[in-house]
C-alpha cells in the first residue's frame, strides 16, 4: 500500500479522525445488496442511518443494528469498511451521525463512467472521538446575511462535529416584547429563527443566543459607526453611554430593556443551556454623568444580574474574557486584553461570580523567536477560577495551536468565531477547517487538503438544501466585488 494513497484518501476527512488506517485500495460499493452493521445501544439509530444511505447515496442497503454499547467516549465512534460490510461501532446517535458525516467526506462517485448517482467508500478503519466536549461556532447574523447563507454555515458547522453554534444577531431578529431592536429592512422572523433551532437539533448542534450587554451595545461594527437602535430610535439615547458604544449600566431603564430581551431569547431557543452576554471592547464605560464614581461594582453588579438571571433558567452564562485584563498589563504584550489597569478593570473578576465561563479570545499568532505562543491569558483566568474556553479567529496557526493548548491545559472548550468573514473563502478554511481540527483533534498533525475539501463540502451542503443560484455557490457569493465594502 502506497503511504502516498492512505494520505490523501484521509486528507478527505475534516476534521482529521484520531487513528486512521486503510489497508489497501479495495472499496465498499454502496448498492441495494450492500450491507451495514450497527452497533449502538440507542435503537433510534437505525432510522438515522437509513435515512443517510437512502439520502444521500440513493440507495438503501439492509442496515442490521446490534443493541451494544462500546468502550468509546459519547462522541466517539468506530467505523470498519470492508469491500463486503460497513460496521459502525458507537454509544449515542451523536456519535452514529458522526460516523455517517465520516463515511460522506471518504466517499465518491462510481468511478469510469459518464455519468452515475452511486457511490463508493474506500475500505478504512476508523476510531475517532473529540479533544473536548465543547465545541462550539460563534455565528454573525447581519443585515447583509442571507437567511441561506447562515443555514449552510450551521449545515458545516455540524458536518465538521462542532456541537455548539452560539448565534449573535445583528439587528436582524425581530422581537415581540421590542420590536424597535431591529433594522425593519432587514427584519428575520422569530418562526425564521425557530426553524434554524429545529434544524440544529436535528443536524446534532444546539443553537445558544448571544446579547451584549455591555460593549458593542450598536449591534453594528464599530468601524462602520451604524447604530441599530439610536439611528432610527433617537430617544432610546439614556439607555446608552453618550457615544452609543456602550449601554450605561447604572440606569435601571437598561438592565430591564435588556432582561426583557434575554427573556425572550431564552424563550426563543428553548431553554438553551448556555447565554453569550459578549462584554468585549467596552471602549467607553463610565463616560455618563449616572456612571461616574464607583463604576466597578455598578459593573460587577450588572453582570452578576445577567448571570444569577441565566442560572435560574438552568443556563450558564458565556463572557468575553478582555475587559477583565488590563492591556497595560506587559504579561498581556501580544495577546489581547482591552481593559484598564488605571480604571481597575484588572480587579473586576474578584466581585464576579466563579461560575461566569471565560471566552478567551485570541486572534493573533504572537510567537517569540519561532517558539508557539503560550497563550498566557487562558492559564491566568484559569487560575483565578473561571472556566475557560479558547477562541481563535481566522489565523490557521492559532486554531490548531490553541486546541492544543486547551488539551494541554484542561480548558473547558473551544469556540470558533467567525465574525464578518464567513464569506471570504481563504479565510473560511482558516475558520471552519483548521478551527474543526483545532477543537476535535488538535493532537493529530494531518494535513488536509483544506481549501479544495472546503468547496467539495459547501457543494454537497448547497445540493442539501436545494441551492440553485450562481451566488448560493462556493465559498464567496461574487468572484468580483459587486459593491464598495469596507474592509
Ligand atoms: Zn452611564
Amino acid at each position: 500500500m502506497d503511504l502516498r494513497h492512505a494520505q490523501m484518501i484521509q486528507s478527505r476527512l475534516v476534521p482529521p479522525p484520531q487513528k486512521f488506517t486503510m489497508p489497501d485500495l479495495a472499496v465498499w460499493k454502496i448498492t441495494e445488496d450492500s450491507k451495514v452493521r450497527l452497533l449502538c445501544p440507542e435503537p433510534e439509530t437505525a432510522a438515522l442511518a437509513e435515512a443517510f444511505f437512502r439520502t444521500i447515496c440513493s440507495a438503501t442497503p439492509t442496515v442490521q443494528t446490534e443493541p451494544k454499547s462500546c468502550n468509546l467516549p459519547e462522541e466517539g465512534y468506530r467505523l470498519d469498511i470492508t469491500q463486503n460490510l460497513c460496521t459502525i461501532e458507537a454509544n449515542t446517535a451523536q456519535a452514529v451521525r458522526y460516523a455517517l458525516h465520516t463515511i460522506r467526506q471518504l466517499m465518491e462517485s462510481e468511478r469510469g463512467v459518464l455519468t452515475s448517482t452511486r457511490q463508493q467508500v474506500p475500505c478504512v478503519s476508523i476510531e475517532d472521538y473529540p479533544a473536548m466536549s465543547f465545541r462550539g461556532v460563534h455565528l454573525c447574523w447581519f443585515p447583509e446575511t442571507p437567511v441561506w447563507e447562515i443555514e449552510r454555515q450551521i449545515r458545516l458547522a455540524a458536518y465538521y462535529k462542532f456541537n455548539y453554534i452560539v448565534m449573535e444577531s445583528w439587528g436582524v431578529l425581530k422581537l415581540d416584547r421590542h420590536p424597535e431592536f431591529c433594522w425593519d429592512e432587514y427584519a428575520v422572523e422569530k418562526s425564521e429563527f425557530k426553524r434554524l433551532i429545529q434544524l440544529g437539533k436535528d443536524l446534532g448542534i444546539r443553537l445558544v443566543p448571544q446579547l451584549n450587554i455591555f460593549g458593542h451595545a450598536t449591534c453594528a461594527r464599530v468601524g462602520t459607526g451604524k447604530h441599530l437602535l439610536l439611528d432610527q430610535h433617537p430617544e432610546y439615547a439614556p439607555l446608552f453611554e453618550p457615544d452609543g458604544w456602550t449601554w450605561c449600566v447604572s440606569n435601571p431603564a437598561t438592565r430591564q430593556y435588556l432582561q426583557e430581551i434575554v427573556e425572550e431569547l431564552l424563550d426563543l431557543y428553548n431553554e438553551p443551556p448556555y447565554f453569550h452576554i459578549g462584554c468585549d471592547e467596552a471602549y467607553t464605560p463610565e463616560s455618563c454623568t449616572l456612571c461616574m464614581g464607583s463604576y466597578l461594582e455598578k459593573l460587577a453588579s450588572h453582570i452578576t444580574f445577567f448571570h444569577d438571571l441565566l442560572a435560574k433558567h438552568h443556563c450558564k452564562t458565556l463572557m468575553w474574557h478582555d475587559m477583565l485584563l488590563a492591556r497595560e498589563d506587559p504579561r498581556w504584550e501580544g495577546y489581547i486584553a482591552c481593559g484598564s489597569k488605571k480604571d481597575g478593570h484588572d480587579t473586576l473578576h474578584t466581585c464576579l461570580p466563579k461560575s461566569l465561563i471565560l471566552c478567551d479570545w485570541q486572534y493573533h499568532y504572537p510567537e517569540k523567536d519561532g517558539k508557539e505562543p503560550h497563550w498566557p491569558t487562558g492559564t491566568y483566568l484559569k487560575e483565578l477560577g473561571f472556566p475557560v474556553i479558547v477562541c481563535p479567529w481566522d489565523d490557521p496557526r492559532g486554531g490548531w495551536s490553541l486546541g492544543k493548548f486547551a488539551v494541554r491545559e484542561k480548558m473547558d472548550g473551544y469556540l470558533q468565531t467567525v465574525w464578518h468573514h464567513g464569506q471570504r473563502s481563504h479565510i473560511m478554511t482558516a475558520i471552519f477547517v483548521q478551527g474543526a481540527h483545532g477543537a476535535w483533534s488538535p493532537e493529530t498533525d494531518t494535513q488536509t487538503i483544506s481549501w479544495v475539501s472546503l468547496n467539495h463540502h459547501l457543494r454537497q451542503l448547497s445540493h442539501d438544501m436545494g441551492l440553485k443560484e450562481y451566488r448560493q455557490f462556493g465559498s464567496v457569493q461574487y468572484q468580483v466585488d459587486p459593491a464598495p465594502y469596507q474592509d
